[in-house]
């Protein structure tokens, strides 16, 4: 396994994801796991605290991410952005995001405190819809992330979810979440997840393009993803459900599938029985 680029200067902190570190360590999470109720976690977003600081910072954020984004991702988040209105200014307003977002796939978006358990994240996603945290990183820490904010949440994932067939895949990962964590999967579907639309890569057009939101959002891991010497092998259910990941610094490897409709295709045709035999030996 080649160095990791942890804590490379030119790329500054580590991004990473407290959210699905819960999914990751099933041990930590376990306490935390029977609570399909992810009514319990939802708090009011609050737009009007957040601070001009806070604004600027989103800007800042965005500013930086999109031109490096460029045709280096795939289309649909690039055709979200501007269906979204998201190419204005400032931290979003939850209530006039979903008046656009939810006319185009039937998602909405639900503030949160902070870290969901994965039972309630993946129920969430099982009826569309999508948890963001109500508050965004401090200005003099742009590139480390303790658990995901509004910037990872909202511009990360949501441009996806304007696209109706993320919008259904996102639906279905959520379903097969709940399912598996009943039955003990819970670590085959996380990793599935996280190697796809967390931190995967996809070809569209004959490049390799970010396909994943922890990717999208990240300056760093985005060029780190695409750039570094890093392994970068084929998506295979099975592979991706049998490699173990990183939630504290980069990935050592980022999976690259065919196409985004090909992956897409085969993870909505998993169901539980199919992902235990994939969590099986050969
Ligand atoms: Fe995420």
């Amino acid at each position: 396994m080649p160095d990791l680029p942890l804590l490379d200067p030119r790329f500054g902190g580590v991004f990473y994801c407290l959210k699905e570190l819960t999914m990751f360590q099933p041990d930590l999470a376990t306490a935390e796991r029977p609570t399909g109720d992810w009514q319990g976690y939802v708090v009011p977003q609050d737009w009007g605290h957040f601070t001009a600081d806070d604004h600027e910072v989103w800007d800042m954020l965005f500013a930086r991410q999109v031109p490096y984004l460029g045709a280096r991702i795939v289309s649909p988040f690039l055709d979200g952005i501007p269906k979204l209105g998201l190419d204005a200014p400032g931290i979003p307003e939850l209530g006039a995001l979903n008046a656009k977002l939810t006319p185009l796939s039937g998602w909405s978006l639900v503030p949160v405190a902070g870290i969901v358990p994965d039972a309630a994240f993946f129920a969430m996603l099982s009826e569309r819809k999508f948890p963001i945290g109500n508050f965004i990183r401090p200005a003099d820490s742009l590139d480390y992330l303790e658990e995901p904010d509004c910037f990872h949440d909202i511009f990360g994932h949501v441009p996806m979810l304007a696209s109706p067939a993320i919008a259904r895949l996102m639906e279905a990962l959520g379903k097969l979440g709940v399912e598996a964590i009943a039955a003990g999967e819970g670590d085959a579907i996380a990793r599935l997840y996280w190697h796809s639309v967390e931190f995967g890569l996809a070809r569209e057009g004959g490049e390799v393009r970010i396909l994943g939101a922890g990717l999208a959002s990240s300056f760093g891991e985005a060029h780190v993803a695409l750039e570094a010497e890093l392994p970068r092998p084929r998506f295979t259910l099975r592979d991706a459900a049998n490699m173990p990941y990183r939630n504290d610094r980069f990935q050592p490897l980022y999976f690259v599938a065919d196409s985004l409709d090909e992956v897409a295709a085969e993870l909505e045709a998993l169901d539980v029985s199919g992902l235990k035999q994939l969590a099986g030996p050969d």
